[in-house]
């Protein structure tokens, strides 16, 4: 069962009732940007506060300031102007839960997917998998804490990035919603 026509069916309604939305500007109109984690539980609009137009929200597995994340940073301020970015990490993230040799080494069984136990991931396909994960940098978390700061230190020393952006480091926290600063991210995402 393909969830194509419920995705469809709600996009008719949200369609119907556009409205003005149509005339949005393509720069995000609140001059800010969101690199945060593809969890299903966490939902930038809500627990930021945006609206259709208002800021870019990169995302991927872990909200980790991969090159592709920073490919998007610097489009967001060169081409369309932001000013002020976030790097918004969670609890209980599922890149906590396996290292790259973990996944390295479930990919190399079976494509299929893995089954979550007490012990982390373990394979139950039946394959042939493929070695190619050996070659991808998995961008895995051991700590929340470390992972932001080490993401916003290397968005403020990336040379394609001015000094003058402030990127503040928080930890989204998935039982109460809250984000949690990280003080030590704090220090390293000041503007200069
Ligand atoms: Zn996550």
């Amino acid at each position: 069962m393909s969830v194509l026509p419920e995705v469809l069916a709600a996009n008719d309604a949200y369609a119907e009732s556009f409205g003005e939305k149509s005339e949005l500007a393509l720069p995000p109109a609140r001059g800010f940007a969101i690199l945060t984690c593809m969890d299903a539980r966490l939902d930038p609009a809500k627990y930021a506060g945006l609206a259709e137009g208002d800021a870019h929200v990169i995302r991927n597995a872990g909200g980790r300031a991969s090159d592709d994340a920073i490919r998007s940073l610097v489009i967001s301020y060169k081409l369309l102007g932001t000013k002020e970015w976030f790097v918004i990490h969670h609890s209980d993230c599922g890149m906590e839960f396996f290292t790259d040799e973990v996944i390295r080494g479930l990919l190399a069984n079976s494509l299929e997917t893995a089954a979550l136990g007490e012990d982390g991931f373990h394979d139950v396909g039946t394959g042939p998998g493929s070695r190619e994960g050996d070659y991808i940098d998995w961008l895995t978390i051991a700590d929340q804490a470390v992972s932001v700061t080490e993401d916003v230190r290397r968005i403020k020393s990336h040379p394609l990035v001015p000094a003058g952006i402030p990127v503040h480091g928080y930890i989204y926290d998935v039982k109460t919603g809250r984000l949690v600063e990280v003080p030590t991210a704090t220090e390293a995402g000041r503007a200069a």
